[in-house]
């Protein structure tokens, strides 16, 4: 497991490179919820997402290290971090996606002057390709949650929030593979073990819930969850064990209440953020939290959201 001094260095690593993002209050997000309600906007993140942190602190090590070449396997915000990063860095990458990616995604790969490779439907299929093209350039796969110095760049957002609020009762982090939240449940849990730390997962995507559960990393089906930042099937080997020892809770949220708390956040804060962040909101809406005039804090994780879906999803 990483520790706190992984976290600190990660931020430190990284505070060239990425954004201190905003706390935002909506006083009718707060009395809807019954507590006061504060996001971390990662929406407002270089890249539009918390990926370019753990993407920032483990590309800067592979060019310490001299690769100058990386490739990552995902078409969202993973991939685009990776692009980012390598971009600004100033060595090459390559970021695998699916052959049926919609043009919206590629074109923010592209911006960022990363270069595509099409390979398939699924990532299992993604995934050796990065491996295969990174292997015969001498470059380093950069995976999206299961690895140290990611979990690490996540944590930062820990930090921040502790430096931010005084007070904090509870803070809500979505979960796909992990990164995420077990990166805040480190820096977090070793400053300030009373702040409660709550996942979410959604109801058809609720792999790490069912870890949990069952005690041990279990796999679910394929899923289709609005949420597609949150579609891993299962937790990560590094980031459950993290999960199992700190986090207090995990709840699940349907596609209809992810659906309308990103709607509400976008009427009433004027705030466009992405299904995969608006778990949280749904969670806290929802009443899945269980608290009354508490200080809650709902992680934004990202706002990229492909707008031809727009009218669909709200
Ligand atoms: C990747 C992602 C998540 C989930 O993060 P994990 O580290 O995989 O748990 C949540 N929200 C957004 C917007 C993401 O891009």
């Amino acid at each position: 497991m990483i520790s706190l001094s992984d976290v600190r260095v990660a931020r430190e690593n990284i505070v060239q490179v990425v954004n201190t993002t905003p706390i935002l209050q909506s006083a009718q997000l707060s009395n809807i919820c019954g507590n006061r309600v504060f996001l971390k906007a990662e929406h407002l993140q270089k890249t539009g997402a918390f990926k370019i942190r753990g993407a920032a602190n483990k590309v800067k090590q592979v060019v310490e290290k001299g690769a100058t070449f990386v490739t990552a396997a995902s078409s969202g915000n993973h991939g685009q971090a990776v692009a980012y990063i390598a971009n600004m860095l100033g060595i090459r990458a390559t970021i695998v996606v699916p052959d049926d990616v919609i043009q919206s995604k590629l074109a923010a790969i592209q911006a960022y002057h990363g270069g595509i490779e099409k390979c398939g439907l699924t990532s299992s299929e993604r995934l050796p390709r990065a491996e295969q093209l990174a292997s015969e350039e001498g470059g380093v796969v950069v995976p999206p949650y299961d690895d140290p110095l990611i979990i690490a760049g996540q944590g930062t957002i820990g930090l921040e929030l502790l430096d931010q609020l005084d007070e904090i009762d509870i803070v809500v982090v979505p979960i796909g593979g992990g990164g995420l939240i077990s990166g805040i449940l480190t820096a977090i849990k070793e400053i300030k073990p009373s702040v409660k730390i709550i996942g979410v997962e959604p109801e058809i995507a609720n792999d790490t819930y069912m870890s949990l559960q069952n005690g041990a990393i279990t796999s679910i089906p394929p899923t289709g969850t609005i949420a597609d930042g949150l579609r891993a099937t299962q937790p990560g080997s590094l980031t459950f064990p993290i999960v199992q020892h700190y986090v207090d809770d995990i709840v699940l949220v349907s596609e209809e209440q992810i659906k309308y708390a990103m709607r509400f956040v976008l009427e009433r804060t004027k705030q466009l953020i992405e299904p995969s962040s608006a778990v949280t909101v749904a969670a806290a809406i929802y009443d899945k939290i269980g608290a009354r005039q508490k200080n809650i804090v709902c992680v934004i994780s990202g706002g990229n959201v492909d707008l031809s879906q727009l009218a669909k999803l709200v």
